[in-house]
């Protein structure tokens, strides 16, 4: 028997937490409450979606049966509180206006173009037609143009738009897919496509800048095209010497370029790509993906040069889609900026800062508030793994499941830095912001600071950061805790806080074996750590074991110079005479005299700090085996080896020793210098690493295995050591959505912090 539409018997209040705002949430509920004929209201709120519904408890059972399973994709419920208050009696169901209260929603990221607006973008009868701004309540810029919450227009950069009438009647129609969609716009209201030459003029708009641009790239010409989170240079992939300029005037010798494609078919005809890499590159995010080249590949050589990899990604603007349409190939597409320094996001800048480097920039007029570097994921042995956490999925959030009394900020490493913030009962980390070299840099760190403040309303009183006295981060820390501020400073171990990220990202709260196989991060002792192994849980840590030490002869200098790495652990284990004699590709790279003044060095202890770093192990091995001798950007010898790895896989391994605390590296290094064949190097000598974490692992069974740190990102060893855990048995947990690098230091600090506080309030 149907029951009338006017009889209701409940009214609930929700309050719905999580990824609800710019994501079509309200009308979302607005089509669900339609369908069961419920009556009542939705309204954003800053700390999330509340909605009053009332009807017969039959409708409202349907309706909460329905409400997580119909999700809009990018939706994230992460709680719902449910009362029952009384009921009201008016009829219909509303969405109401935004009260602005608090600021605790989590902010929403922004999104590669969805297939509905791709099909209206290339239909010759739409109104939208390619319109270079398409968007929807499912895709578009969120993150990189919200000034303030609540996401609202008037609160992003596309206030200064003004929407005409058929705009504004789609954005106030619930059933329409583009209600409430912020960015929304056409070729009526919107931003506009701007061409400028050099000087700053416009030369082109709309189609026409697009026609020249392009042109000028299959001329074989560099030029700057803004994306979601900033400029990119670009050239044409396949043309060597387009990709050879641009490398000169960058001066990025070697390190390997991303190369954007229009679509999957395009990509596939270039790289090897898997279902599960394939799903990754369609994904919303559209991050950069590392795979492998194909024997057919058409890419210039020096897109990466020396390795079999290349860090591709699918357009995901609707211009992106237009230009790339218009070329018919891949482009090259690197970050604009120099060397590291922040992505810039403003034509201006990249006219005064950049205009060595293009011809022309393709510059709109929407403007980016807060700059988003492309994110970077590989898959290794089917585990996703994060190199760069940025455009798509920052800022990353996690629910906790109490509420933090104080807010804390986690500021940090120095390299790769992002930062995070808990608060009610939310984390939050920053998408990637750089390395923290150079003013630039260090302003734009203390800027995302203010803005995430600023976002969510709150000032910290409990601040942590790496206790490296040199990092920016540290530094900056340090000052702002000074006496009087009454905030508290808690300085965090490195590695243990590697440890710490992976713990957070699974919501560890036990004692787990950390492999932290890293660069070089400050160790309590004052030494460089970086190849450890710590028991640890939540609270504290203990080094079990760690790589046998060595001088870094010249400090930083030996961190660019393997071969600086390898004669210091020659040191270690030959007297001079003997390395003399020596006649491997390392001793062979210096001449008597350096290698005497490199002892001096050693031996008085003169800027040579000891260290345990198992990347700088690495660096040592392909110097060794005469892979490189000096580097020209962070991580090559490993790619290196790598490389080396893959075209011999070997599953044999060199015999290592655990001495106590101390991983020996005397018969590892011996048997390298008998060996000439650098492939059978690269492959046993990972190979080793593989079998000493399976070996440490069966001596602390009952702990889960954790693996942190840089080192972690070579996919010859972390396919080897998952496979080996796997064989083994033994329970593991690898970092996925927080980067396995320094990335990932901010979460691992602010996880601490917070068990920390726990513990002091219990
Ligand atoms: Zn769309
Ligand atoms: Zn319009
Ligand atoms: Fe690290």
């Amino acid at each position: 028997m149907p029951l009338s539409v006017e009889h209701t018997s409940k009214r609930y209040h929700l309050h719905i937490s999580g990824i609800v705002q710019g994501v079509g949430f309200r009308p979302y509920i607005y089509q669900l409450a339609q369908r069961y004929k419920l009556h009542g209201f939705v309204r954003n709120d800053g700390d999330g979606v509340h909605i009053e519904i009332e009807a017969d408890e039959v409708k409202l059972e349907d309706f909460f049966d329905a409400l997580e399973k119909e999700l809009p994709p990018l939706a994230r419920v992460d709680s719902i509180q449910k009362q029952v208050i009384p009921l009201s009696g008016s009829l219909g169901f509303r969405i109401v206006d935004s009260k602005n209260s608090s600021h605790t929603t989590m902010l929403p990221a922004d999104v590669a173009l969805c297939s509905a607006c791709e099909a209206e973008m290339n239909d010759p009868e739409n109104r939208r037609y390619k319109y270079p701004f398409i968007n929807c309540t499912d895709c578009g810029p969120r993150y990189s143009i919200i000034q303030t919450l609540p996401y609202d227009r008037p609160n992003t950069t596309m206030a200064p738009f003004v929407m005409c009438p058929t705009c504004q009647k789609e954005y106030d129609d619930p059933m329409n897919r583009r209600y409430h969609a912020q960015p929304i716009s056409c070729y009526e209201c919107g931003p506009s496509l701007l061409m400028l030459d050099l000087k700053g003029n416009h030369v082109a708009e709309g189609d026409e800048a697009i026609a020249k641009i392009s042109q000028l790239i299959k001329d074989g010409k560099s030029v700057a095209i803004k994306g979601v989170g900033g400029f990119h240079i670009v050239c044409d992939a396949t043309n060597e010497a387009a990709v050879n300029t641009l490398r000169l005037n960058k001066r990025r010798v070697s390190k390997p370029l991303a190369v954007l494609f229009k679509d999957l078919s395009v990509l596939k005809k270039e790289l090897l790509v898997s279902e599960v890499e394939s799903t990754l590159l369609t994904s919303i995010q559209r991050p950069i993906v590392l795979l492998k080249k194909t024997i057919q590949m058409t890419l210039a050589p020096s897109v990466a040069p020396g390795i079999d990899k290349v860090g591709a990604f699918l357009a995901y603007t609707p211009l992106h889609q237009l230009l790339l349409e218009k070329l018919q190939r891949p482009i090259v597409a690197t970050s604009a900026n120099m060397s590291d320094t922040p992505i810039l996001t403003d034509a201006k800048e990249v006219l005064a800062k950049l205009s060595h480097l293009v011809y022309a920039v393709l510059d709109y007029d929407r403007k980016i508030e807060h700059a988003c570097d492309d994110s970077v994921k590989m898959l290794a042995n089917n585990h996703l793994l994060s190199m760069r956490v940025a455009r798509g999925y920052a800022p990353l959030s996690f629910s906790l499941k109490k509420r933090v009394k104080q807010a804390i900020l986690a500021v940090g490493a120095n390299q790769k830095n992002t930062i995070a913030l808990a608060f009610d009962k939310h984390m939050v980390v920053s998408p990637h912001i750089g390395d923290l070299v150079g003013i630039e840099a260090v302003d734009n760190f203390k800027q995302t600071i203010a803005d995430y403040q600023q976002f969510y309303d709150i000032k910290p009183k409990v601040i942590v950061c790496d206790k490296h006295p040199g990092y920016e981060s540290h530094k900056w820390a340090k000052a702002l805790s000074s006496a009087g501020s009454n905030i508290e400073l808690i300085e965090l171990q490195h590695h243990y806080a590697h440890t710490l990220s992976c713990m957070a990202e699974y919501e560890l709260d036990e004692k787990v074996l950390a492999f932290c196989f890293d660069g070089t991060g400050y160790g309590d002792d004052g030494t460089l750590w970086g190849g450890e192994v710590l028991l640890a849980d939540s609270q504290n840590y203990q080094r079990l074991h760690h790589l046998q030490t060595f001088r870094l002869i010249g400090g930083e200098k030996a961190v660019k110079e393997p071969k600086r790495v390898a004669l210091a652990i020659l040191f270690e284990l030959y007297t001079i005479e003997e390395i003399m004699m020596m006649d491997n590709p390392a001793c062979l790279a210096f001449d008597e005299a350096q290698i005497r003044t490199m002892h001096k060095m050693y031996e008085r202890e003169i800027n040579a700090p000891l260290s345990s770093s198992i990347g700088r192990l690495f660096d040592a091995v392909a110097s060794l085996s005469g892979i490189v001798q000096t580097l020209s950007y962070e991580g090559e010898s490993g790619l290196m080896l790598e490389q080396q790895a893959n075209r011999h896989r070997d599953e044999s391994y060199y015999p290592f020793a655990l001495e106590g605390e101390v991983i020996s590296f005397k018969s590892l290094i011996a048997e390298i210098l008998q060996e000439k064949d650098p492939k059978l190097i690269a492959a046993r000598f990972m190979n080793t690493l593989t079998r000493m974490i399976i070996e440490i692992a069966q001596r602390y069974p009952e702990f889960p295995v954790i693996l942190s740190g840089g080192v972690f990102q070579n996919q010859y060893l972390l396919e080897r050591v998952i496979s080996a855990l796997n064989t083994h048995e033994i329970r593991y947990y690898i970092p996925s959505v927080t980067a396995i690098n320094d990335g990932g230091i901010a979460l691992g600090q602010l996880y601490y912090a917070l068990h920390k506080k726990k513990e002091k309030n219990e």
